[in-house]
């Protein structure tokens, strides 16, 4: 079998799963260039909460985890199944690691179906998510994602979504395509040290920049999870796709073993490098 691809996708907005816009037409690319995968593992940035959970339902619900956007994004549904049989898979994986079961609490939360909407809109590959756990440390994501690294070779895509660069108050929301110079240098930061070195990618903490890039944890930690797999067995990471939105979010997603070709892919001639993704069009 194929070794899966990892994916490590800079989510932005949760208005992206309804929009169209150089970023989500890359992850259309991503979508349709990568061998399709036997079932997707997510490492979402909104399911951060203190225990470490798989989800294990047979038929996930789609959580509207957000408020003050319109109706049409509380319509969205994703109904993707899950996979309870991968979720245990993971369990006996990650030993001595406790890991849960959710039978019944969690699903697929909007930075899990914000990007599969665009990925596979089919919602017809199996999903299962695991959580953030908020009270462990740093080094602790980065140990299970080397312990999930097997799965890559089991036809499971193991995405992780986030935001390498995510400050919701200093936003801009008036300035769609704005970068403050303080998250282009943390976002440089990141992409020569996890394509360099992953392993030691949480030197980035003592980044002078990381506390304005990095207010919480949160949508940070799930790069760690690529940063982990790319490190388990010595895999080459790269950008994918770099560019901010409204100032203090980098939308920078990586790949492992991820071949994709956006420059032939017209409806991506805005993510060249240097250029700025529209921020809402019809393409
Ligand atoms: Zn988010």
């Amino acid at each position: 079998m194929t070794k899966m691809p990892a994916l490590f996708v800079g989510h932005g907005s949760p208005m992206n799963t309804l929009e169209r816009n150089g970023f989500t037409d890359a992850w259309r690319a991503f979508g349709r260039q990568l061998p399709r995968p036997k079932a997707i593992l997510v490492i979402s940035a909104h399911w951060y909460f203190g225990a470490t959970a798989v989800t294990a339902m047979a038929r996930p619900r789609t959580i509207h985890d957000f408020y003050g956007f319109p109706q049409a994004l509380f319509d969205f549904d994703y109904p993707a199944p899950g996979d309870p049989d991968l979720a245990g898979e993971i369990v006996e994986l990650v030993k001595p690691n406790w890991v849960g079961l959710d039978r019944d609490q969690w699903g697929l939360d909007h930075g899990t179906w914000s990007v599969l909407a665009h990925l596979y809109p089919e919602a017809d590959i199996p999903v299962v998510q695991l959580s953030l756990n908020a009270l462990r440390p740093l080094d602790y994501h980065l140990d299970l994602a080397r312990r999930l690294a097997p799965l890559r070779e089991q036809g499971v895509m193991i995405l992780a979504s986030g935001n390498v660069v995510h400050n919701l108050s200093l936003l801009k929301w008036n300035e769609p395509d704005l970068a403050y110079d303080w998250a282009e240098r943390f976002d440089d930061a990141v992409v020569a040290q996890i394509t360099q070195d992953p392993d030691n990618i949480l030197s980035l903490a003592e980044h002078p920049d990381f506390p304005s890039a990095v207010p919480t944890p949160d949508h940070f930690i799930p790069l760690l999870y690529t940063a982990g797999l790319a490190a388990a067995d010595s895999s080459t990471i790269e950008p994918l796709v770099r560019g901010y939105s409204m100032g203090s979010i980098s939308m920078t997603c990586y790949g492992i073993g991820a071949e994709v070709e956006l420059r032939s892919d017209p409806t991506c001639a805005a993510l060249l490098p240097g250029g700025v993704p529209p921020d809402q069009t019809n393409m």
